[in-house]
């Protein structure tokens, strides 16, 4: 039920139970298991968008569903099945809603009708992750608007239905790539080829000569993205730098893919355990904050992975808001120091008040060879091989080790 609140003649507040921010796969998720517990006239899921899952919604090709809906799915076909779901849940929507300022329990959100304030008594951010642009990646070069990312080439080709350039080249190598040429293709944009700075790629090594072969695009490995040239703000060119040779490429447009951070500037902004490794808030096996108020779920945890993992991280997390109104008990957590060689881990930090659900999944910079080691409290607990692409995932699975408050939990990596 909402409440509202006078706290003065100009401002209205209104008070709910938990506030969902973030419609996407993770959002609706955790608003379907809330709703079937009981909390739909208490909850609200809140986005910036005009419509629901909007970025499943930009990918119109297969590669969805299969494990949520079993059945695959186009990225629109995906999106409707969630709006179905969140509609027949009884799930309340406000669309529009821009979140623009987080203190402790009040949410200020941006909306066409002025600012609308709300209270929470739980509130997952389930805000999603965002390719870095180019001034992320510091590319020295002219300006021009024909240098994009593969979010913005899915929303010129399938919700504009706009081409935006003619030739492009593809810097990067994560399985988001692959899928900027299928819809480069699409368009009818030639790809003039993937641009990558590792000597591997970023994501299945066959996808190299399939690229090659079937496609016709060649991929760059071991290669440095020196410039970009424009004229009067249109692309002409890049040159490379490979094996210390440079290479100019003509082409009128580039597309920058993959290197997926999370949406979290706001969350940095306003919460103070801010962990700059995964560029998100360390949250415990239960997708918990320190701060007990606080859960997050999808990628805005730590970045891309697939749907299907947001999905059902936002479920399990709705199903943890019930828990934490039912206990209201703040969590009791050990942090989880990584070698750095690790780019990002989660869980982070472990809840030792409730059961040692212990998984945390990792995933390193580069490909790495060599040996992981976890140790608590200086004690090996576990050890593993690992041979793993970079950006791969790896699950470090310890259950039945307890932990307690004021324990010491590192993950160490040798290579080999
Ligand atoms: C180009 C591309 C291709 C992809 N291809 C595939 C594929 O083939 N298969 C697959 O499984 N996955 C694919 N993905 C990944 C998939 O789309 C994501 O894993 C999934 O959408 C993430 O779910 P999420 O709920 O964490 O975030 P999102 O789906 O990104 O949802 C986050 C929501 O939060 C909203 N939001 C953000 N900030 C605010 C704010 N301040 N206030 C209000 N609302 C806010 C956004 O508008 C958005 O709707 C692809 C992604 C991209 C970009």
């Amino acid at each position: 039920m909402e409440h509202s609140n006078s706290t003065n003649t100009q401002e209205q507040i209104t008070e709910i139970e938990i506030a969902i921010i973030g419609a996407g796969p993770a959002g609706i998720a955790a608003g379907v298991a809330l709703s079937k517990l009981g909390h739909a006239k208490e909850m609200i899921l809140f986005d910036r968008e005009d419509r629901i899952a909007m970025t499943s919604r930009h990918c119109n090709h297969q590669g969805f569903g299969l494990l949520e809906f079993r059945r695959p799915m186009s990225g629109d076909d995906y999106a409707d099945a969630q709006q179905r779901q969140a509609e027949k849940h009884s799930v309340s929507v406000k669309l529009k809603h821009t979140l623009t300022r987080i203190e402790e329990d009040l949410l200020t959100f941006s909306t066409p009708d002025g600012e609308i304030r709300y209270r929470a008594k739980r509130i997952l951010f389930a805000m999603g992750a965002r390719e870095m642009t180019r001034p992320d990646r510091l590319v020295s070069g002219g300006r021009s608007p024909n240098i994009i990312t593969t979010g913005a080439l899915q929303r010129f080709t399938y919700i504009q239905e706009r081409k935006p350039f003619n030739r492009a080249v593809i810097i990067g190598s994560e399985l988001v790539s692959f899928s900027a040429i299928m819809t480069a293709r699409h368009a009818g944009i030639e790809i003039a080829g993937i641009i990558e700075e590792d000597p591997k790629l970023h994501s299945f090594g066959i996808l190299k000569p399939l690229s090659s072969s079937l496609l016709k695009v060649p991929v760059y490995t071991d290669t440095k993205l020196l410039r970009i040239h424009t004229e009067e703000k249109e692309v002409t060119g890049v040159t490379i730098l490979k094996q210390g040779i440079e290479e100019t490429i003509a082409c009128d447009g580039v597309i920058f893919s993959g290197g997926f951070i999370p949406e979290s500037a706001l969350l940095h902004k306003h919460l103070a355990d801010f962990d700059t490794r995964n560029y998100s808030v360390p949250i415990t096996q239960y997708f918990q904050t320190q701060e007990k108020r606080y859960f997050l779920a999808g990628n805005v945890i730590r970045g891309a992975l697939t749907a299907f993992n947001c999905y059902f991280e936002g479920r399990e997390a709705g199903r943890q808001i019930h828990a934490s109104l039912q206990s209201d008990n703040s969590p009791v957590t050990v942090a989880i120091e990584a070698d750095p060689a690790i780019e990002w881990l989660y869980p982070s930090l472990l809840d030792t008040s409730k059961e040692p659900k212990h998984l945390t999944r990792i995933r390193f910079a580069r490909h790495t060879q060599g040996l992981l080691r976890v140790l608590l409290n200086d004690k090996e607990v576990m050890q593993q091989q690992i041979h793993a692409n970079p950006y791969l995932k790896i699950t470090v699975d310890w259950f039945n080790r307890p932990v307690k408050a004021g324990d010491r939990i590192e993950i160490r990596y040798e290579e080999s």
